[in-house]
């Protein structure tokens, strides 16, 4: 398959070792002066920029955390005066202020390259129609998304969320071959089509899909894949650090490539904030390489992955990081023990008769242990007509799996078709009804 940027994708080691090694010296030096938190944090840890003279020096220098970015809202980090900043985006933050990320016209090229990198990787090329779901306005994805079509001279469908039967009219209409929305979306338009009778197969030309912004199992890739028959390719990027672009899969869907040039990853222990070796499982870091407006040191994720760093038999030499398997924070805390939505959705989609539409609802009744019951939805076929007794089956197998997969047990609760809410965006996994309670 072709490669957008053979020359940094497929570097060798040694080369983009000392390309990182040069551009973190700058990106360093360059944070220290022109922004003042930045000069602020070098000085807690008793460090000048001249201490940075290349990648073994980048576990001296500090983080930088979400709440860092906060407390500098909306422009107090950004490296340029704001006339020279030619784009603003925001992190949805549906609790208090957003994050904002800034971008100047080297920045938005920037983006361009690496957007095009990322749909070259997933196979489309000048001849596609894609057909672009994600969000446009202050989320990335929409945007950032349209810069790699247009750059790589693919006929671009703004077509944005919602509206969904209008999406798969154009889809069908303009011959859509490429289709870019969140995992959960995607399930959303299957399920529509699926009402309407339009069979994806036969009516639908799409054969790629890159979906992103949330996290999603393999065991969720194969209901994808059978449903909108295409192939599904992960994407991965956060504003803080420039939006979707930062990794993606290649055909071999061994893991998203980071095109680390510019987006240099870490792993690092939560707890301790150490530096991890590949292989092992951490909260990922960033420090970006070359952005102008918003340069960010050693940002921390929050995200929990893994990262590989042997070569790709498609030929890239850009470290690759493993699915996310979950937030730093979104591990819940169930009488006492370790629960990962990531883990629950697993367990859910490897039973028969259940679809992947779930959510995961945490109660703490008064004075009594706390509550985890899971709503998912179960297949048609139980309801037409009604079987409860296959439904009761079908609610024990699923109740057995969770508690061999979570070590404790959850109840679960079938569900009929399309009564979970669905959504256009980031899908709602976790209701955590206890925090009413203890906030
Ligand atoms: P918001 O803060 O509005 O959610 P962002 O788009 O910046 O806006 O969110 C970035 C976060 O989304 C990432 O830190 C990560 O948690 C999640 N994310 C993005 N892409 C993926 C992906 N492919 N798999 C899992 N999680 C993802
Ligand atoms: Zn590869």
């Amino acid at each position: 398959m072709p490669i957008w940027n053979p020359d940094f994708e497929c570097m060798e080691r040694s080369d983009l070792d000392k390309l990182q090694g040069e551009r973190l010296k700058q990106i360093a030096a360059y944070a220290y002066h022109k922004i003042p938190i930045y000069r602020r944090k070098f000085e807690e840890l008793g460090i000048a920029p001249d201490d940075i003279n290349g990648l073994d020096d980048l576990g001296r220098l500090p983080f930088t955390t979400k709440q860092d970015l906060r407390d500098e809202y909306p422009f107090n980090n950004f490296a340029v005066p704001v006339e020279e900043v030619v784009r603003l985006h925001a992190s949805s933050g549906t609790t208090g202020k957003p994050t904002v990320g800034g971008y100047t016209q080297n920045d938005l090229d920037l983006w361009a390259e690496v957007m095009a990198r990322t749909v070259t990787s997933c196979g489309v090329t000048s001849k596609d129609v894609a057909h672009n779901a994600y969000g446009y306005g202050l989320f990335t994805g929409g945007l950032g998304f349209h810069l790699g079509y247009q750059t790589v001279g693919a006929t671009v469908v703004p077509v944005s969320g919602g509206l969904t039967r209008r999406q798969l009219m154009l889809m069908e209409d303009f011959g859509a071959t490429v289709i870019t929305c969140t995992p959960s979306y995607s399930l959303v338009l299957a399920e529509e089509a699926a009402e309407l009778g339009i069979d994806f197969k036969s009516r639908m030309k799409v054969r790629v899909g890159i979906f992103g912004a949330e996290p999603w199992t393999e065991e969720m890739r194969v209901k994808i894949e059978n449903r909108l028959n295409l192939e599904a390719y992960d994407i991965y990027g956060l504003t803080e650090i420039i939006g979707p672009g930062v990794s993606v899969e290649c055909e071999h869907h061994n893991g998203m490539h980071i095109f680390e040039d510019h987006f240099l990853p870490e792993i690092i222990d939560p707890k301790t904030g150490g530096q991890l070796p590949f292989g092992e499982e951490g909260e990922l870091v960033f420090t970006t390489l070359t952005k102008e407006a918003m340069p960010v040191i050693r940002y921390r994720t929050r995200d929990r992955t893994v990262l590989h760093q042997e070569k790709c038999a498609c030929g890239r030499t850009m470290v690759r990081m493993e699915k996310v398997r979950g937030r730093t924070d979104d591990m819940l805390i169930v009488r006492g023990v370790n629960v990962f939505p990531s883990l629950i959705e697993k367990a859910l989609l490897s039973v028969d008769g259940l679809e992947p539409q779930y959510q995961i609802i945490l109660d703490r009744p008064k004075d009594r242990l706390d509550k985890l019951e899971i709503w998912v939805e179960a297949s048609l076929t139980f309801f037409e007509p009604i079987d409860t007794q296959a439904l009761e089956n079908l609610r024990k197998t699923a109740e057995n799996e969770l508690s061999q997969t979570l070590g404790i047990s959850a109840r679960v609760k079938l569900m009929g078709p399309s009564t979970i809410e669905r959504s256009i965006g980031k899908a709602v996994r976790v209701v955590d009804k206890r925090k009413l309670y203890n906030d």
